[in-house]
């Protein structure tokens, strides 16, 4: 029987193994994982705010997942990998032989190189032991700070204010979320921030942690702010080490891997957060560090490592967030992303109603789309609102996989109906603002010739 050994348990580890059994019953799948509970580390804002009950709601045994699946299950870590002898090896003295092999390996919360960054409560958000540390310390906090203004660090934010603490939160660069959002939009995400009283420090990274066993304040920007407790969300680093040891090749950011997700050893293919996937409109290698890419991994790797030829579509970076009762989303390329990548871009934006403007309860929605200017497709868009933003997002999202262009954007046929959705489509709306931008241009150049 032909043996898959899969090392990592996280969402890449656990599909993959899921779907390779799904794929071939007769193959013998074995995860090797640390962690003895299985869960979705996106759950854990949502515990700490007290929106999701208890912590108990969001995990499983993994142990029960695999045997409900005929899936071998060793809680343990593998420490090394003979790609010529196809052995894995853990600390436990396990030795697992196998024919293929996927690194599934997740990320490691990076902590920046800042003196008392080891202080007494600072904490790491990543795991249910992260989420049960905080719970505790805000029980009796007044003051919480939280370093970096990405997706994490806003959710860690929000669920803080939402359990009343003062907080501060600390971002490097000149805007949160700088890498998903156009100026436009981050100003207003800024905003919403500020009004629910979290306390931004933009464009300045930290001095010190101050200290003696316990962290007390924190230096920034000439201020000392007083801080019970810390959370540091500056990022993941892939835990790519025992791929390297292998001796298989990784970048500077994790496993290079190529369209089948199969890194540069024959029958060792790699998921998740540990590894590169490819820009599905640039084809450039890119890390996602997202739960819905490792998803994606795993559901290829499991398939090609039994067999199959399955390409890995690439990636667009969609993401939703919840800002308070405020939700924000992007998918592809922002306007700044299409600079960089010398692409001449023409853009269409609209603000509209999520029901019916007439309709009780309606929210409003903003949407930018992004077109290249050459061929009209889609190449990205941003969606900033009070409702149904993830669902926009997805839509695009499948528009720039399908190569849609303006034309087809504005001749979708949605739906309509008052309580649900308004009888013009934003989409639409949108498409067509874009659409008249660019015969306007079109009339200037013939004007001009
Ligand atoms: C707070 C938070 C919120 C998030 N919210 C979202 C969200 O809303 N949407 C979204 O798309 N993404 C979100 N993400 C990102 C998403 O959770 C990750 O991208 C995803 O979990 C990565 O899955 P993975 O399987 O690659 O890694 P992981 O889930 O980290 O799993 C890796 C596993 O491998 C194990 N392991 C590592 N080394 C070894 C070894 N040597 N031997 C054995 N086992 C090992 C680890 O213990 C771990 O269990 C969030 C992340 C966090 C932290």
């Amino acid at each position: 029987m032909s043996k898959l050994v899969i090392i990592g348990g996280g969402g890449a580890g656990l599909t993959a193994a899921l779907t390779a059994k799904k794929t071939n019953r007769k193959v013998d799948v074995t995860i090797i994982t640390e962690r003895e509970l299985s869960y979705s580390a996106c759950a854990l804002p949502f515990v700490i705010s007290g929106e999701i009950g208890k912590l108990e709601d969001i995990y499983e045994s993994m142990e029960l997942i695999c045997s409900k699946s005929n899936i071998g299950c060793i809680i343990d870590a593998a420490t090394s990998v003979d790609t010529g002898k196809k052995i894995v090896k853990t600390a436990k003295n396990g030795s697992f032989s196998y024919d293929s092999l996927i690194i599934a390996t997740g990320g490691m919360p990076a902590k920046p190189p800042v003196k008392g960054v080891n202080l007494e409560n600072i904490f790491t958000l990543c795991s249910v032991e992260d989420a049960r540390s905080i719970m505790e310390k805000v029980d009796n906090s007044k003051n919480a700070v939280v370093i970096g203004g990405g997706a994490i660090g806003i959710e860690a934010a929000v669920a803080l204010v939402d359990l009343g603490l003062s907080v501060t939160l600390i971002e490097g660069f000149d805007h949160v979320l700088c890498r998903f959002f156009d100026p436009e939009y981050l100003e207003i995400i800024e905003d919403r921030l500020k009004e629910k009283k979290v306390e931004l420090v933009l464009g300045h990274f930290v001095e010190e942690i101050v200290g003696e066993k316990e962290v007390v304040s924190v230096k920034v920007a000439g201020k000392e702010i007083p801080a019970d407790l810390i959370i540091m969300a500056t990022g993941v680093r892939p835990n790519s080490k025992i791929a390297e040891d292998a001796g298989i090749e990784t970048l500077k950011c994790g496993i290079k891997t190529d369209w089948l997700m199969q890194t540069s050893i024959k029958d060792v293919y790699a998921a998740g957060d540990c590894a590169y996937s490819k820009s599905m409109i640039t084809g450039k290698l890119m890390l996602s560090q997202l739960g819905t890419t490792a998803v994606r991994h795993g559901t290829v790797v499991g398939m090609n490592a039994v067999g199959e030829t399955v390409a890995f579509e690439g990636v667009l970076g969609s993401m939703a967030l919840k800002i308070f009762d405020f939700e924000v989303g992007r998918t592809g390329l922002t306007e700044s992303d299409a600079k960089v990548e010398g692409i001449d871009v023409v853009s269409g934006r609209v603000k509209h109603t999520t029901k019916a403007k007439y309709y009780p309860g309606h929210k409003e929605i903003d949407m930018k789309l992004i077109f290249n200017i050459v061929d009209r497709r889609i190449i990205g868009g941003q969606v900033i609102g009070g409702e149904t933003v993830a669902k926009e997002v997805d839509l695009l999202a499948l528009a720039i996989a399908q190569q849609a262009t303006i034309e087809d954007l504005i001749g979708l046929g949605y739906s309509y109906t008052p309580p649900l959705a308004p009888s013009h489509n934003i989409v639409v709306l949108a498409a067509e603002n874009a659409h008249r931008k660019i015969m306007r241009l079109e009339k200037m150049r013939k004007k001009k010739c």
